[in-house]
């Protein structure tokens, strides 16, 4: 982070997440929610709109928002109702859109995230349910000037996730809205497809800026839309800022009563670009939806879906360092991969016995295996157990990193176990220490330059012996037990001149 900016200003940030649930069906129809079918093929009268029709509550749908509301620690209201929000939407056709106004389904929440400075708490406002609009599909490329619109998306629905203004720079969003997506994705309340569209962001940025005479002078919100990946939501935080910054240095007075703008962010040029006026709520008129009645949601059904969440990353996080002695950045790495991921490094650490050990390959070789292969956990080659029996095999012979890598990379190969593999790759590590005392001596005759430096204080000498060692056994001595052998060795050496 940097420093220097933030003493100038304080970065105040809200986020707005809006998340496609994973129903099969639409939010108050029975039309499919199947991404990628042919345009306007999946609609019926109530999602487009026509006069008359009767929506209905998909409950499964209100099943999702509530676990998802319970994930991020919201109070989930026993009495909610529906409401519309009326504005022109080209892609909605009745031109209201069914959400939730002043009663939404749950509130008052909060997310912790892990940064750099330790552990934050990013409060959450309200989570609410609404229908998503359709898509306008502009003939840009074609050189076209039609438009054409597809209904298909109408009436999917949506989660909004309003934080409270308590994330402080583009890092800080970006951790959120990873986290947010972990959860989600665990939870299997949304697939968090940002290229789809399965979830997006608006960022609410201002700043604020402690006067000469120790007031606080903030900057108006703005809103930067068109967002569409999280380094995107990073970065337009970081410039937003700047340039709010800016301009409050170049207008060099306290701002008066400001309307919120609404911003796009261009992300090839990497800059927002101030767009409209913020509509403010009055302007929606929203008015309770006639045609739905309130939701009432019983304490036994919250504590029933409350039942059915399983561990949250959160809570897992906090086990891996108190079960297995982790540090939170370790824990972190695993728990970020997901669930079965984390399972797989429990079983190779109870299999193995150590589990630095385990975490450690799982973090770098295998994580890096399955990105190369582009597989899941669940889809490797290697059983925790032959993971273990690696992680034991090494501990016990000391075989070195650069020869336990060859070995692992045997077995990805051949499915053989760890003890097969290194006898393929004719690994045979001397582990004797009077073995090991023989070949330091050897070395040490045969390099009387390398004795005379290291008595005369060139430590690093030493490396002259270590080498000629390692050449000796092939690499297959325990790398600690030849340091200390050296070591020991060269200062009782005699002076060779
Ligand atoms: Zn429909
Ligand atoms: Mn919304």
């Amino acid at each position: 982070m940097d420093n220097a900016v933030e003493e100038k200003f304080k970065i105040v940030v809200g986020l707005e997440v809006h998340v496609q649930l994973l129903t099969k069906t639409k939010l108050f129809c029975g039309c499919s929610t199947k991404f990628g079918l042919a345009p306007n093929s999946s609609t019926c009268p109530v999602c487009i709109g026509m006069p008359g029709v009767l929506p209905v509550m998909n409950k499964h749908a209100f099943g999702l928002a509530m676990k998802a509301a319970l994930a991020i620690n919201c109070t989930i209201a026993t009495y909610t109702k529906w409401d519309r929000k009326n504005y022109y939407y080209p892609d909605l056709p009745k031109n209201f859109q069914i959400s939730q106004y002043d009663l939404p389904f749950s509130s008052e929440g909060h997310l912790e995230i892990e940064t750099s400075l330790g552990t934050r708490k990013i409060g959450i406002f309200r989570a609410h349910l609404e229908e998503d609009a359709g898509k306008s599909i502009h003939d840009e490329s074609g050189g076209g000037s039609d438009s054409k619109v597809d209904l298909n998306r109408t009436g999917t629905p949506l989660l909004e996730i309003v934080s409270k203004p308590d994330i402080r720079s583009g890092e800080e969003a970006r951790l959120y809205l990873e986290e947010l997506k972990l959860l989600l994705k665990e939870l299997e309340i949304s697939d968090c497809e940002m290229q789809e569209g399965s979830l997006r962001c608006d960022a609410n940025v201002n700043i604020h800026i402690t006067m000469p005479d120790g007031t606080v002078a903030a900057t108006p919100i703005v809103e930067v839309k068109n967002l569409n990946s999280f380094r995107a939501v990073e970065k337009s935080i970081k410039y937003e800022a700047q340039r709010q910054y800016d301009q409050f240095l170049k207008d060099g007075k306290r701002f008066g009563e400001v309307p919120k703008c609404t911003a796009g962010w261009d992300d090839q040029k990497g800059a927002t670009i101030v767009q409209r006026r913020k509509e403010e709520a009055s302007d929606y008129r929203y008015f309770p939806e006639p045609d739905l009645v309130p939701v009432k949601v019983t304490n036994q059904v919250i504590e029933q879906v409350r039942a059915g969440m399983g561990e949250l990353p959160s809570a897992c996080r906090e086990r891996l360092v108190k079960e297995y002695s982790l540090s939170r950045y370790d824990s972190s790495v695993l728990v970020c991969q997901g669930r079965k991921f984390t399972s797989y490094f429990e079983e190779t650490a109870k299999k193995s016995g150590d589990a630095k050990a385990s975490c450690n390959w799982i973090t770098n070789q295998v994580l890096s295996t399955l990105n190369e292969q582009k597989k899941e956990v669940q889809d490797f080659a290697l059983s925790p157990e032959m993971l273990a029996g690696l992680v034991t095999e090494i501990a016990k012979t000391g075989l070195n990193m650069q020869r336990a890598r060859e070995v692992y990379a045997r077995m990805l190969e051949t499915g053989e176990d760890p003890k097969a593999c290194m006898d393929a790759l004719g690994f045979k590590v001397v582990g004797d220490v009077n073995q090991i005392i023989e070949i330091v001596r050897k070395a040490i005759a045969g390099n009387p330059k390398a004795v005379i430096d290291f008595k005369n204080g060139k430590v690093k000498a030493a490396d002259a012996i270590k080498g000629a060692v390692m050449r000796e056994t092939k690499g297959m001595a325990k790398m600690e037990t030849v340091q200390e052998i050296v070591m020991k060795e060269l200062a009782d050496a005699k002076d060779p001149v």
